[in-house]
């Protein structure tokens, strides 16, 4: 090998490095950078952030309002005093504890479904089980505007990867139709799409799957606790008994802990924990993890007020951005668009509700088509009626005055 000049060896990629990083100079300079900023104290809704004071937190996916739950915290703890900080390795080999099988069966029993495994977050539950599941001879299909980790795992899998049209039935039926009889084919879609808060059509989903022979996998993050009277999610919502064979969902959202999980008949769970690498190569949930998530299911089922007041949230803060001539797209839930239109408008709508002690963040391209920049709004269980009143006025103004509405 000749000896040469001794160079970056970042320099080949340090164009798409300056890009972001430019753009993040930029979003400082203008006082539009919203990011990373440290909670120092929260209090339901209430958070003291640095530098800032106090703000009504509307980016939470704590959509029960269960961080800092006082049974939740003491199972906890009571986890630690039993088994300390960690575990012994991986699942299959040491690092099982009763509190890991004692939350499988909740989550199974929670979802109407046989049995469930844990992994040791959401994103990673995706990759892993999509990936697992689908191989180079099959079909992945996919809703356009499904989570990245679902996207993730659809290229990990090197099965055909295709996408259907948002939540559009005729171009799923195309898809299904085209990919052949004998195929395997794995259907995946957020239950509740993260970006614009709206629903996919599951019963028409659930047919089509049935009709082509297709196995169907429901992402639940944003909807676990949200949808359904009693919060059991996307089936409740729509009355449907059965036809999800994957049920996924997050441990990190509506349940304060870290994890994710998917749930579904016996075989298929058994099968994933014997094969699945982020299961079988990555290490156990903490105890303490384990046993908050159990918890925190617990307490869906004994407090349902929480959903209650919920949904009341939901229905007053999108009535009252209706009323006040905002779009907020399709959304029912509690992920509220806020349309804003040009990346700016988005930004300066943002930096006025954090100046008047709003925790709201926009969204921009790449994540949301461009001209549909947006702030996205969070409603949780813990928000009062006067929070909702308050940013209702703090967006009406800062909306008129960029001509958002
Ligand atoms: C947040 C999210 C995930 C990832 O969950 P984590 O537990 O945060 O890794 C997966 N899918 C969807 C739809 C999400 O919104």
């Amino acid at each position: 090998m000749p000896e040469t000049a001794v160079t970056d060896p970042l320099q080949p990629i340090r164009w798409k490095m300056n890009q972001m990083l430019d753009r993040v100079k930029r979003a400082r300079q203008s006082g539009h950078y919203f990011y990373l900023q440290p909670i120092q104290e929260f209090k339901g809704a209430r958070v003291k952030v640095k530098g800032r004071g106090e703000m009504i937190m509307f980016a939470s996916y704590c959509y029960l309002d269960l961080l800092g739950h006082p049974y939740i915290d003491a199972a906890a703890q009571a986890a630690i005093r039993q088994y300390s900080s960690g575990t012994h390795g991986v699942r299959i080999l040491a690092g099982t504890l009763p509190l890991h099988n004692q939350l499988e069966h909740k989550i199974a029993a929670f979802k109407g479904a046989e049995e469930a495994i844990v992994f040791s977050s959401g994103y990673v539950t995706n990759l892993s089980v999509v990936s697992t599941l689908c191989g180079r001879n099959d079909v992945v299909v996919s809703d356009k505007l499904n989570h990245a980790s679902i996207v993730d795992g659809c290229l990990l899998s090197r099965a055909q990867f295709v996408r259907f049209r948002h939540n559009d039935m005729e171009s799923l039926e195309r898809v299904l139709f085209k990919a052949g009889g004998d195929t395997f084919k794995l259907v995946v879609a957020d239950a509740v799409f993260s970006m614009d808060g709206d629903i996919i059509n599951l019963p028409e989903v659930v047919r089509l799957c049935r009709k082509y022979g297709a196995l169907l996998m429901i992402d639940e993050a944003h909807s676990l606790g949200v949808l359904g009277e009693t919060g059991h999610g996307i089936e409740e919502h729509f009355g449907l008994q059965d036809g999800v064979d994957i049920h996924m969902g997050t441990l990190s959202k509506t349940i304060p802990s870290v994890g994710g999980y998917v749930a579904g008949k016996q075989g298929l769970i058994e099968f994933l924990k014997h094969t699945a690498r982020a299961f079988v190569f990555s290490a156990a949930l903490p105890p303490a993890q384990t046993a908050a998530a159990k918890a925190s299911f617990e307490v869906i089922e004994q407090e349902p007020e929480r959903i209650h007041c919920l949904r009341r949230n939901i229905d007053v803060f999108i009535g009252g951005l209706h009323e006040r001539g905002f779009d907020t797209l399709n959304s029912e839930t509690a992920i509220i668009p806020v349309i804003c239109g040009r990346d700016e408008q988005a930004m300066e709508m943002a930096r006025r509700c954090q100046d008047q002690g709003l925790f709201v963040l926009p969204i921009v391209p790449p994540a949301v088509p461009e001209g549909s920049s947006r702030l996205r709004v969070n409603v949780t269980a813990g928000h009062t009626l006067a929070d909702l009143d308050y940013a209702l006025g703090v967006l009406g103004t800062a909306g008129k005055e960029l001509g958002v509405i």
